[in-house]
């Protein structure tokens, strides 16, 4: 609340000027739309953080290009001090934009949503218009489309992302470089299927205490039921168990590339960010009590490492505890919760990392670390994590036997590094705006003849070297004006367009330019994949 100064009732009122701005800006094109016969009528009108908007059942269907001429006309009405419900004269309104109009079906009849923000000083204009614009160009769901990356359609399934070529391109890139990082790391790449019987999720306790995040199970004969799985830890617990294990062999570590379902409202779904069906490199370790402390710290710097490469920092990191209270959801040992939590806690302490203690927040079956990170949009989400668990090997009966010939149950340690890679990848998009590095960029670059008749041949053989280079390349052979495919690319944000014309041919060069740079480079034939190096 704010007091401001209303001069035609010359007195000082108690307002929040931005909500107040917003009411009055959405009352007066309400009322606009109906006078004008826009509408037939207002079924629904708000005020949010972005601004304001109105949702009407059309008469007219109204454009993004009929916008500025309904704004200017609005602007005029707000100059001249309209009847509104506030008491805030309209002339007080000093920033008013319409900032779009979209389709939308609303009671059985087709409906338009304008939206805009509006403000009672300048300067509060120009730092919102800045922010919502810097908002729109981080959009991950702006972006994959730019750059084709991914699709979402309801006919296919809400939640559950198609990927297109250069989204397929780009995850291509991330799951090598995740592989390279967990052979390095020791693990063993094996594959399990998406559908675990019953039986399997009521052994590992999932189907329990995970079963509000799980699609419905399907029956398909007696006493045979599956399920689309959430997790792949209970097959890489079967595939540990299926041959006796001896304390040298340990630690066991398995990865895989999972493909897995999660049940979510549809209301909570978003883009890339919260999705039903997503994809991950996931691992599961089992090992000695006694190489806990070693296999922490190298999974930590592991995270860390990886973090890195992709230019993401670390926002904190969070212990997740159990909450003794909560019976229902931390049932089991006390003991093996105290001494799990203190191992976590002890490495963290030793290391002098920070972090904040959540009570409360442990999975079902042990204590882990959270990696947070802050998105560019200011999201704060979990994209690594370590988790201990000492009750899924107690649940399965994993053994390994000792140097005493004793059979010893192995801890088993859940590892992520990134997360799932659609919301890794929402991540990215919205950290690069798009403009991925070299290394990840689905198309890095395209060649384009300067005129098809005279240049293509020359083209190809350039596509071509590109090609043996292993450059994720294309070539534009269209009519459409070169001016139109500089424009086109450079929307698509492809790395670099290379050029080729009877200068280049003569010289055995090509010319390039960098995405979203004016200079034009020009390098020879045999230096040509240095640019991709
Ligand atoms: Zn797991």
């Amino acid at each position: 609340m704010e007091k401001i100064f209303i001069k035609s009732l010359d007195k000082e009122i108690n307002i929040d000027p931005w909500r107040e701005a917003n009411l009055v800006a959405a009352e007066v094109l309400a009322n606009f739309i109906i006078e004008t016969k826009l509408g037939e009528k207002i079924i629904n009108s708000e005020v949010t953080n972005d601004g304001f908007f109105v949702d009407f059942v059309v008469l007219k269907n109204v454009s993004e290009k009929s916008l500025p001429l309904i704004q200017g006309k609005i602007k005029k009405q707000l100059s001249k001090n309209v009847e509104v419900s506030s008491e805030l004269p309209t002339s007080m309104i000093k920033g008013f934009e319409l900032r779009g109009v979209s389709g939308l079906k609303l009671e059985n009849k087709q409906a338009n949503r304008i939206f805009g923000f509006a403000t009672l000083s300048l300067e509060q204009f120009d730092k919102k218009k800045l922010e919502l614009k810097e908002r729109e160009e981080r959009d991950h769901r702006k972006i994959g489309k730019e750059l084709e990356l991914f699709m979402l359609d309801d006919l296919a399934g809400k939640g559950m992302p198609i990927w297109l070529e250069n989204g397929v391109l780009l995850k291509r890139q991330i799951k090598q470089y995740i592989w390279n990082q967990e052979k390095k790391y020791g693990s063993e790449q094996i594959e399990t299927p998406i559908l675990g019987s019953a039986d399997l999720y009521k052994t590992s306790g999932h189907y329990a205490h995970y079963r509000s995040n799980m699609f419905p199970e399907m029956t398909v004969e007696e006493n045979e039921t599956f399920i689309l799985r959430p997790m792949s830890c209970p097959h890489h617990i079967i595939v540990y168990k299926s041959k006796p294990r001896s304390y040298k062999e340990l630690p066991v570590r398995y990865a895989e590339n999972v493909k897995q379902y999660r049940y979510e409202h549809s209301g909570a779904l978003l883009g890339l960010e919260r999705v039903r069906a997503m994809e991950l490199t996931d691992s599961h370790i089992f090992l000695r009590e006694d190489q806990l402390k070693e296999e922490i710290e190298k999974a930590f710097n592991l995270i860390q490492e990886t973090l890195n490469k992709f230019d993401i920092e670390i926002d904190y990191i969070e212990l997740a505890l159990h909450d003794i209270e909560n019976k229902e959801k931390y049932h089991g040992d006390h003991d093996i919760w105290v001494k799990s939590e203190k191992i976590l806690k002890d490495f963290l302490d030793t290391q002098n990392i920070k972090y904040k203690a959540m009570q409360g927040e442990a999975a079902f079956y042990g204590p882990k670390i959270d990696v947070q990170i802050k998105t560019a949009l200011g999201h704060q989400i979990t994209v690594s994590t370590i988790q201990l668990d000492f009750l899924l090997p107690e649940r399965f009966q994993l053994t390994y036997k000792d140097a005493n010939q004793n059979q010893i149950q192995p801890i088993m340690m859940h590892r992520g590094l990134i997360g799932t890679y659609e919301r890794f990848i929402s991540v990215l998009l919205e950290q690069t705006k798009g403009n991925l590095p070299m290394w990840l960029a689905p198309q890095q670059a395209i060649v384009v003849p300067i005129n098809n008749e005279l240049h293509t041949e020359y083209a190809l053989k350039v596509l071509n070297l590109l090609d043996e280079a292993d450059v994720r390349a294309k070539i534009d052979l269209s009519d459409e004006r070169l001016s139109n495919k500089v424009r086109t690319y450079q929307k698509a944000k492809v790395k670099t367009i290379i050029m080729v014309g009877d200068e280049e041919i003569k010289n055995q060069s090509v010319s390039y330019r960098y995405y979203g740079s004016e200079d034009t480079h020009t390098i020879s034939l045999d230096k040509l994949k240095d640019i991709y190096m």
